[in-house]
């Protein structure tokens, strides 16, 4: 049950958003300003190739990580980046972001509504992050620890009017030219709804179907569609192994082949979910795989030189507490909500050109500083709008 001291702010918390709602309808942000066309995007690299690497840990809030500092009683991976900046969660629609929205601000530079994947809040859609690349001959991967047509993946690469549509998304992927991905899911390619088989779709345009780490193992070169679940890889705890930590490798060992760079998201998940769950080792399970992910490419980047590691979150999940912790590093958590909220989350940056993500900013920047970062610009006419809580 909630108490008032807990029903006061939500109170507040609702009137806020539907004030802000009128805000952004009364800001009149159109489509027709906003659509731009993926043709014009189509700026060629001016300098040498980079390769950028975006990791999200899907609802890790500052909490999440040092439960997950505690936990290990160890210096986490996420240390070793020597640029930290705050990013501003919001979405188009609510002032506490989902998923869906959190991840289309980073894919697209824009604040959309919750549940929207690629989309504007007028449904059209916009140009990814991974589609840009694409057209600029850099390589491009997405790797999960849910089903690669979660809302988080989803957004770099499928343009659907909700996060609910995962045979839509999974289609979606077959109108990509993307390199690499691995996660769960393959039910939304194998069994539809409409009968059709993605799988076979997917060998006829190059790629090797892989099941489970081992058959991804073998893949050494070209394309590759890996599926480590039927729909939603194990937690963690459940026996899921470091899936994470060799997929990543592996999407590192293929994409690093190409010439002119590549863009590579990594989400951590269940890190959300443990927060969902109000279940504090959950939170540091996932947390802690996600951070040895982590420690791995930031290995990959100090060798190679000419890589930009990005770790954030899209949002922070449960409102979650540290009250204790016994000299074990077992957490004694609390948790405010079982769903998203509003607290700003950190921006961890590595490698050349993360100096650019110092400071305090919306999502929707670190979409425009990645770009910068591929020395790709934009039409004038796509320029960010920033939606302020008012
Ligand atoms: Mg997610
Ligand atoms: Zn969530």
């Amino acid at each position: 049950m909630y108490n008032r001291r807990i029903l006061r702010p939500a109170f507040a918390i609702c009137v806020l958003v539907s004030q802000w709602s009128c805000t952004y309808v009364s800001n009149g942000e159109k489509a027709s300003t906003e659509s731009s066309s993926l043709e014009e995007e189509d700026v060629p690299k001016e300098s040498k190739s980079i390769n950028v690497i975006l990791m999200i840990g899907d609802g890790m809030g500052l909490t999440q990580i040092t439960a997950g500092w505690i936990a290990k009683r160890d210096a986490l991976n996420l240390e070793r980046c020597p640029v930290i900046g705050l990013s501003k969660t919001n979405s188009s629609s609510n002032l506490i972001t989902d998923s869906a929205a959190g991840a289309t601000a980073f894919s697209t530079g824009k604040k959309t509504y919750n549940g929207a994947i690629g989309v504007n809040p007028d449904t059209v859609a916009q140009p990814t992050i991974l589609e840009i690349a694409e057209k600029n001959g850099i390589a491009t991967g997405l790797v999960a620890t849910s089903s690669i047509t979660h809302a988080t993946p989803a957004s770099f690469i499928a343009h659907q009017p909700s996060r609910l549509l995962d045979e839509a998304i999974a289609a979606d992927f077959l109108k990509t030219d993307i390199d690499v991905f691995i996660g769960g899911g393959k039910k939304f390619f194998e069994l539809r709804t409409d009968h059709a088989n993605l799988l076979t779709q997917l060998k006829e345009k190059g790629y090797a179907i892989a099941n489970g780490v081992e058959e991804i193992g073998l893949v050494k070169t070209g394309k590759l569609a890996g599926f480590i679940a039927d729909e939603q890889p194990l937690r963690f705890s459940e026996g899921r192994g470091a899936i994470l930590t060799t997929a990543s490798l592996k999407a590192l060992e293929l994409l690093d082949q190409n010439d002119k760079g590549f863009f590579l998201m990594i989400e951590g998940s269940q890190i959300d979910w443990g927060g969902h769950a109000n279940d504090s080792q959950y939170i540091i399970d996932e947390m802690i795989d996600f951070d040895n992910a982590v420690g791995q490419v930031l290995d990959f980047a100090a060798k190679d030189g000419n890589t930009l590691v990005i770790i954030t979150a899209d949002h922070e999940t449960g409102g979650y507490g540290i009250n204790a912790a016994d000299d074990d590093g077992t957490i004694v958590g609390g948790f405010t909500t079982d769903y998203h909220t509003a607290t700003m989350v950190p921006v961890f940056a590595y490698g050349p050109g993360a100096e650019a993500f110092a400071g305090m900013y919306h999502n929707t920047e670190i979409f425009h500083k990645m770009l910068a970062a591929f020395s790709i610009r934009l039409p004038v006419n796509s320029a960010p709008k920033q939606v302020e809580i008012q």
